[in-house]
């Protein structure tokens, strides 16, 4: 890292180390493992040119310059499954045997008890301090839609989402178990038109622990039609389970093509699918393709919650098969999902953190693929965001700097000095202490 970087940064970036997928509007020359050294310029807080290394000079001459020695500039990460109503309430709230079962029943039970309109905020806005200063410029939070919490998470969402535009931009889903438009046809409507109002996704949860059948048809078939309606995305949490009864993948694909419903369509989760005998993981892999569904994988709570009993060592990841899924052509992200509640324990909105542990969860390094799409471009694609986790010739000068030279350094260290750049300008990175929250 260049320890004479100044306050803000300079107006050429030179031999800088930049993803070659992670850039746009500039012809790079990428090397092995795609990636490519050049300069980066900068004007009036926004890229300029990208230009082989050198050059910098030669597109604004007599310009500052800062000497990067080859440390890699990461476009703002994309962080698209995160749950900011129920994070960091684990000092409260703590899961009492580590299960995903302990995790749902002690979260109702907090969210029943606690979560007023000033809890959400205070928590929400935690999580977004936390996720900036580690260097996030976009997040889809899921939001606990059931009874009162609807009338309350959501406002709290929106006028959070106006406080931080220009910072990070956020996206809402709305979190319920997705049988609601059976079992309670009303109480769904009302969360329809909630998520319409605000400009959220539906969907919800379609495993709870029982084989589903008929029923969750008909629940998908009325969330399809409720989506093109008012003109949502979907955005389900899928088959988090190893129960061999968790099949409900499949009828989410068949239910979105017997619908024709051609909005964007998001599983996250999806852990039973590795376990499934090879025909029946390829089928419904299909169907993924067919339906044109992007999968979201939440490593590390995933390998948290999955195959978790007490005094067994788990035997299994609990990840989604996301080779498999990319070698078929589904679209793969990585996102976070929980912080420091019952579902899991850690975690900081730190994109860099979770790019790390999937790398080594997911065995995405000795791979064919390039997978640094999953730190931005892959996720905005696949859920709209506006910000394109790119560093974009004519987009804001928008960064994270790491000493690393290469994802292997990369995923070495966790970059705490690393260097946050919106707009140009370098940000303060001071951490939120967990202090704050002792009142709560
Ligand atoms: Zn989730």
């Amino acid at each position: 890292m260049t320890t004479t970087f100044p306050g803000d940064p300079p107006s050429i970036l030179s031999n800088a180390c930049v993803a070659a997928a992670l850039v746009e509007g500039a012809a790079v020359v990428a090397r092995a493992g795609g990636l490519a050294a050049c300069d980066i310029v900068l004007r009036d807080g926004r890229v300029a040119a990208i230009v082989a290394p050198g050059d910098g000079t030669k597109v604004l001459s007599g310009a500052t310059r800062a000497d990067l020695a080859g440390s890699l500039v990461l476009p703002r990460f994309v962080d698209g499954h995160t749950h900011l109503d129920k994070g960091h309430i684990l000092h409260r709230a703590p899961n009492p045997d580590g299960t995903f079962l302990g995790a749902r029943t002690t979260v109702a039970a907090d969210r029943e008890l606690h979560w007023t309109s000033r809890d959400v905020r205070t928590r929400m806005e935690f999580a977004l301090r936390c996720a900036y200063v580690h260097g996030t410029a976009a997040i889809r939070t899921h939001i606990d839609s059931l009874g009162k919490q609807t009338a309350i998470s959501w406002p709290v969402f929106d006028e959070i989402r106006t406080d931080w535009k220009g910072r990070i931009e956020l996206q809402g889903a709305a979190l319920c178990p997705t049988e609601f438009a059976v079992d309670d046809p009303e109480q769904f409507k009302s969360i329809v038109a909630t998520a319409a109002r605000y400009g959220g996704s539906i969907g919800g949860l379609t495993f709870t622990g029982n084989r589903p059948g008929e029923k969750l048809d008909r629940a998908l078939d009325i969330a399809c039609a409720a989506a093109r309606a008012n003109g949502l995305g979907l955005d389900f949490h899928v088959d988090e389970s190893s129960s061999p009864d968790a099949l409900t993948l499949e009828q989410i694909a068949r239910a979105v093509i017997r619908n024709r419903f051609e909005g964007r369509v998001i599983v996250g989760h999806c852990c039973s699918l590795a376990l499934m005998p090879v025909d029946d993981r390829r089928r419904i892999i299909a169907l993924l393709v067919e339906a044109n569904i992007a999968v979201v994988s939440l490593p590390q709570v995933n390998m948290y919650l999955q195959d978790r009993e007490p005094g067994r060592t788990p035997r299994w990841r609990g990840v989604a098969p996301v080779h498999e899924l990319a070698a078929a052509g589904v679209p793969v992200v990585i996102a976070s999902d929980n912080t420091r509640d019952p579902f899991h324990a850690y975690g900081d909105l730190d994109f860099l953190e979770v790019f790390r542990e999937a790398t080594r969860i997911l065995h995405l390094d000795h791979a064919a693929r390039d997978w640094s799409g999953l730190m931005g471009p892959a996720t905005s694609v696949a859920m709209g965001f506006e910000t394109p986790g790119k560093i974009r010739v004519g987009g804001p000068a928008d960064f994270v700097i790491v000493g690393a030279r290469n994802l292997w350094e990369l995923c070495t260290r966790p970059w705490s000095d690393r260097i946050v750049c919106v707009g140009g300008k370098r940000i303060d990175r001071k951490l939120p202490a967990f202090s704050e929250l002792d009142g709560l």
